[in-house]
């Protein structure tokens, strides 16, 4: 059944009233009425089947104003009939739209009919023969496109296609290249290690120990895995990537030694008395370096020296002088009231003798600080022989039977009456009383002189044996000497006179006569320290 019309006439409601007083029929074009209608006749020509304004038919059918069903059946059933008429054969302006559209324009249009311009019955033209819309034209490019799009896309699926083959056949067929390895040739495969060498067993290095810090194995097998160099060049990472051609060298592991923590610290120089002779001096050592090492694992401490230290080293020897004759004449226990008398002496033969002089008696006992001053003046060396010959706890001859703080006292005060005397700083040489020298006083004394001097030849003048005996002991020197005489602890007067008995002689034989300082440059005493050092730990 067609749907009939439930708007009542009038059609206030519509902006567009009909002014007419004939009320416009609200019957609906047949294809809306219902759906066995295609669109395409309708599209053809919906204006042709619209009743005319004036034909008396529709307008009465249209009405519901109480016909019975029958006849408002036969009505649509006669215009569906006059419609499909209508269809069969090409309306004369089934495209003229503007008509159309004009035509409801003047009959002012009804409810429900939305303007011409915005109605969707208002549809584009049908398309004429020979005629080609915009979009026919937008058409023919895209089918263009289509063409172009579809040729891309087959080179991207034969490259991606070619891609994956490539992959599976390498992951098939992964590449492989030799390598030397030991001096073996060895095929591997692309991507190999160091590692892989060794867990494939072409090579099968025995790997290290871990020791402890004393060097006791703490654990087998806990070094490193392997040593090794590749083209030459050192490696330890297993993981090392090989490359083609290479030339692998692997050995055995090397032993590795447990963490540690280490402590640094200054090694103290030892002391060593060597070699022997007259001239008696210290070569100053060097203090080493220790690293102590305790291990986290083991807990074990050992010392690795960093840096040797160097002994202290109390050198003994006798001036090699090389043949030349030279001595070196000394006198103890002075000044006395004689002393300018024997300098004279030795002003007259052109002698630079060694004065070991007693502290006490340059200034406070006595003073000969004039003596001593002149002395130093015409080339003498003056050194301390102690400050009072060791008196009291040395019993007047024995230093090494003081404390140490008097030891040093008896130094000290020596050089001080010296410098005092003089106006120069005393002589670091030291001649210790009765040459009572030795053991801890050597160590004690160390930082406060420079060398101690023993004799060669002793003359014995203390004891006034007469000056020919003394001046015969002074003959019977020998290059390099150091000659022991007195200028003071008594009656001085057998050695002034042996000394110008002996001198002219000695002269003659073509003697000189130097000061302590100069018959140590004699020597290189640190070359000849070394020497002994070395002799004595081979
Ligand atoms: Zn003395």
């Amino acid at each position: 059944m067609p749907n009939q019309p439930t708007t009542p006439a009038g059609g206030s409601h519509n902006p567009r009233n009909n002014p007419r007083p004939h009320p416009k029929p609200t019957r609906r074009h047949p294809s809306q009425e219902t759906g066995s209608f295609s669109a395409a006749p309708y599209l053809t020509g919906p204006a042709a089947v619209l009743p005319p304004d004036d034909e008396p038919a529709v307008t009465g059918c249209s009405y519901p104003s109480g016909h019975d069903a029958a006849s408002q059946e036969a009505a649509a059933r006669a215009a569906y009939e006059q419609y499909a008429a209508a269809v069969s054969q090409p309306h004369p302006q089934a495209a003229n739209h503007p008509q159309y559209g004009s035509r409801y324009q003047q009959q002012g249009g009804y409810a429900g009919y939305a303007p011409a311009g915005a109605n969707p019955r208002v549809m584009p033209a049908q398309k004429t023969e020979g005629q080609m819309t915009p979009y026919d034209d937008m058409g023919r490019y895209k089918k263009k496109g289509k063409k172009k799009g579809g040729i891309v896309s087959a080179i991207v699926a034969v490259v991606i296609l070619a891609v994956i083959g490539v992959g599976v056949y390498l992951y098939l067929n992964p590449p492989t290249y030799n390598v030397t390895v030991n001096g073996m040739t060895r095929t591997v495969h692309d991507g190999a290690t160091v590692g892989d060498i060794i867990n494939e067993g072409i090579v099968s290095p025995k790997p290290g120990n871990l020791l402890a810090v004393d060097g006791e194995v703490l654990e087998e097998g806990g070094g490193t895995p392997f040593t090794g160099t590749i083209n030459g060049s050192e490696f330890t990472d297993a993981a090392t990537a090989l490359h083609k051609g290479d030339t692998l060298q692997i050995e055995d592991g090397a032993d590795a030694t447990e963490d540690y923590e280490a402590e640094t610290v200054e090694s103290e120089p030892g002391h060593q008395e060597l070699g022997d002779g007259a001239i008696h001096v210290y070569v100053p050592g060097e203090t080493g370096q220790v690293e102590k090492r305790t291990g986290k694992v083991s807990g074990k401490t050992v010392e690795e020296t960093v840096r040797e230290g160097r002994d202290n080293i109390y050198l003994k020897y006798n001036a090699d002088t090389k043949g030349e004759k030279v001595v070196a004449l000394t006198f103890d226990d002075g000044p006395i009231g004689t002393t300018p008398e024997l300098l004279d002496v030795l002003k007259q033969y052109g002698v630079k003798a060694t004065f070991f002089t007693i502290g006490d008696q340059i200034f406070d006992k006595t003073d000969f600080s004039e003596v001593v001053k002149r002395a130093a003046d015409e080339g003498h060396q003056i050194c301390t022989h102690s400050y009072d010959h060791a008196s009291g706890s040395g019993r007047g001859v024995d230093m090494t039977r003081m404390s140490a703080d008097e030891q040093i006292a008896e130094v000290q005060k020596g050089q001080d009456a010296i410098t005092q005397a003089t106006g120069k700083e005393a002589s670091k040489i030291f001649r210790s009383p009765g040459g009572n020298y030795h053991d801890e006083i050597i160590w004690t004394l160390q930082p406060y002189v420079t060398g101690e001097i023993g004799w060669n030849v002793d003359t014995e003048d203390w004891r006034r044996p007469g000056a020919e005996a003394i001046a015969q002991r002074l003959l019977s020197v020998k290059p390099g000497d150091v000659v022991l005489m007195h200028d003071g602890g008594g009656d001085r007067s057998q050695t002034i006179e042996a000394l110008k008995i002996a001198l002219p002689q000695l002269v003659e034989e073509g003697y000189k006569f130097v000061t302590i300082d100069q018959l140590i440059a004699y020597d290189d005493v640190e070359a000849l320290a070394k020497d002994l050092q070395d002799a004595a730990a081979a």
